[in-house]
């Protein structure tokens, strides 16, 4: 069937986002499209040619129906590790990698305890893996967190090899560092999904300093990044 909605192309309003949007009208098609709306102003023809991947393209259809039904049938039921092992049991992934953050590596060895309960190995490779000093990349002794002593870079890519030559079927990072992820997830061969996003001040919930934006975390809402 075909989409009824109009098409047109963004003009003046194109600076405006979803990043705007207060309605998401786009979830149940139930209030209205705001003015600027991705979803009725896109380029014409884009929404359709994308949707016409899903279909010609089997593993991301497989992906996004197991995603999918995962979240119809354990709804606001399965925690995130319990979503994940299931998603790889659905996908039938036999290998799978956890790219952890080396501080984090009780949480890691507790995910692979809680895997192998299920019948699922766990390959971690930790972000320190390899042992090079920070200062090969052109970090300066001062900038290290103690100076004069050994410190061992993150070695994202270090892992995301490691974990390609294992032949992971499906990463799953544990920690990484902002950035240092982005390069895991350049590098890694498997798909990735996330189990622990790291943030050291919130406990591993960076969607808590969102939530007080308001309130005890206003400074956020400041033009000036800490310093
Ligand atoms: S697609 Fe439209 S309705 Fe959906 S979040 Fe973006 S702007 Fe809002």
């Amino acid at each position: 069937m075909s989409d009824p909605r109009p098409l047109k192309n963004l003009d003046k309003l194109g600076n405006l986002s979803c990043a705007n949007c207060t309605v998401g009208n786009c979830s149940k098609l139930t209030k209205s499209f705001p003015d600027f709306c991705l979803t009725t102003n896109a380029r014409e023809g884009i929404v359709e040619d994308v949707t016409k991947r899903y279909v010609k393209s089997p593993k991301d259809r497989k992906i996004a129906l197991a995603a999918a039904e995962i979240e119809s049938a354990y709804y606001g039921r399965a925690t995130r590790v319990e979503e994940i092992l299931i998603f790889i049991e659905k996908m039938g992934y036999k290998k799978v990698g956890a790219a952890t953050c080396a501080g984090l590596l009780n949480e890691c060895s507790t995910f692979a305890r809680i895997a192998r309960a299920k019948g699922i190995e766990i390959y971690g490779v930790a972000c320190k893996v390899g042992a090079v000093d920070k200062t090969v990349i052109g970090l300066t002794e001062e900038q290290k967190i103690s100076p004069g002593s050994h410190e061992s870079m993150c070695n994202p890519i270090l892992q995301a090899e490691l974990l390609n030559e294992e032949k992971t079927d499906f990463n799953v990072i544990i920690g990484l560092c902002a950035g240092h992820d982005t390069l895991f997830i350049k590098h890694s061969k498997a798909p990735v999904t996330y189990l622990v996003v790291k943030d050291r001040v919130l406990c591993h919930n960076p969607a808590a300093a969102l939530y007080g934006a308001n309130t005890y975390y206003r400074r956020l809402l400041g033009p000036e990044l800490p310093k």
